[in-house]
């Protein structure tokens, strides 16, 4: 069977520029790059980490050297939110209420968090934003997320930044799912904190990066070594950080080029509709990034669906797949004030540089067998 994977949302395909580099690395053929090691292979090691930390810099128009090397989006948020509840133990930390868990959930900072409410779009209600942002608690951080990671929704990231700010609090973006998909400028959007994850831009996984923007602060959450300046101890994963470097490279590069792939989001969303009318959308009437469709079919059981598209050789998520594998309802709908019937029907599919016209036809295909079938029964 051939398998057509529509998932990149969850991790995109390793980019062959990210393997060029990585290969070689990790064949270790005649020594390993320890980058903080004096001699050749270490000092080799650390020039292809400084490369790539240039590479990840330019991404999100941060600044070089404040670009800190970590294992991914979930260390970057519990960083960044423990930080917070710890240094600011007498204040609070907004987050949008479509956060991804690592953001939510975020260990000792938990107690501190309050949800801002979302409209039915899923992008921050900024007059709630701002009467939160106004009340009796004293506000350290507000946290929101660039690009929806289950309906691709964007956020206006500027204007949440220059509220936050208007009111003494700072400003952390997740921007795993919105770099190397729409332009992400941290400084034009004054952004404090950003994270990011390689795996979603081509590179491999377990690597990723939390990039600091000028408010002086620099949360740690592992200590016992000098690696990164200081600021995040643990030997670097050289490979690893040489493969986000050249996914960042290439998603900077290929950025104009990625909306293309609006045409087969657009065919896709317009033929699963004319199967199944009576599917939703989500976010469509609101800036989304061009590869992701996130749908429901009310009545339908969301891990079913997923089950039979597994079975014709295709790979979709719900959007909130955990990492036990099971199937939950989604939070971000529910926080977008859908019912409980839609949050659990819920599909998403998401696209990359590697997704062509064939793999949307094989989608489309598998889908009207299943959708038949669900209507029969
Ligand atoms: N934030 C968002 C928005 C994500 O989509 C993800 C990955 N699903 C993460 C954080 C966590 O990234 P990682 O698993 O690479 O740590």
């Amino acid at each position: 069977m051939t398998h057509v994977y529509l998932d990149y949302n969850a991790s995109a395909p390793l980019h062959p520029d990210a393997w060029a580099v990585m290969e070689p690395i990790l064949k270790m053929q005649g020594g390993a790059h320890n980058a903080s090691a004096v001699h050749y292979y270490g000092r080799t090691g650390r020039k292809i980490v400084e490369d790539a930390r240039r590479h990840v810099a330019q991404l999100v128009g941060g600044d070089v050297n404040q670009v800190i090397f970590n294992s991914g989006a979930t260390e970057g948020n519990n960083t960044v939110l423990r930080h917070f509840a710890d240094i600011y133990a007498d204040e609070v930390i907004l987050v949008s209420s479509t956060e991804h868990p690592s953001v939510l959930e975020g260990l000792e900072a938990r107690r501190r968090i309050r949800h801002v409410p979302v409209d039915g779009n899923g992008r921050v209600r900024l007059d709630s934003l701002e009467e939160m942002l106004s009340g009796a608690e004293k506000v350290s951080l507000l946290s929101c997320m660039a690009v929806n990671n289950e309906s691709g929704v964007i956020q206006d990231i500027a204007a949440l930044s220059a509220l936050a700010h208007r009111h003494g609090a700072l400003f952390h973006c997740d921007a795993t799912q919105a770099a190397g998909r729409i332009s992400v400028d941290m400084k034009a959007s004054s952004i404090d904190f950003l994270t990011l994850s390689s795996h979603k831009i081509g590179g491999s996984q377990g690597v990723g990066a939390l990039v600091l923007g000028l408010c002086g602060q620099t949360p740690k959450l592992l200590f016992g070594g000098g690696q990164e300046k200081s600021t995040r101890a643990g030997t670097e994963n050289v490979a690893g950080i040489a493969g986000f470097g050249a996914a960042a490279k290439a998603a900077l590069v290929g950025l104009e080029d990625y909306q293309k792939l609006a045409v087969l989001r657009d065919r896709l969303e317009v033929e699963l509709t004319s199967i199944s009318p009576e599917i939703v959308i989500h976010g469509k009437d609101a800036p989304r990034v061009v590869n992701t469709c996130f749908f429901s079919l009310a009545g339908a059981n969301a891990q079913s669906m997923l089950m039979a598209l597994d079975l014709e050789g295709i790979a979709v998520s719900n959007g909130s797949a955990c990492s036990s594998g099971s199937v939950k309802p989604s939070v971000t709908l529910k926080a977008m004030g859908q019912s409980a019937e839609i949050a659990s029907s819920a599909l998403r599919v998401s696209i990359g540089w590697a997704t062509k016209e064939g793999d949307i036809d094989a989608f489309l295909y598998a889908w009207t067998k299943i959708y038949s079938r669900i209507k029969v029964g």
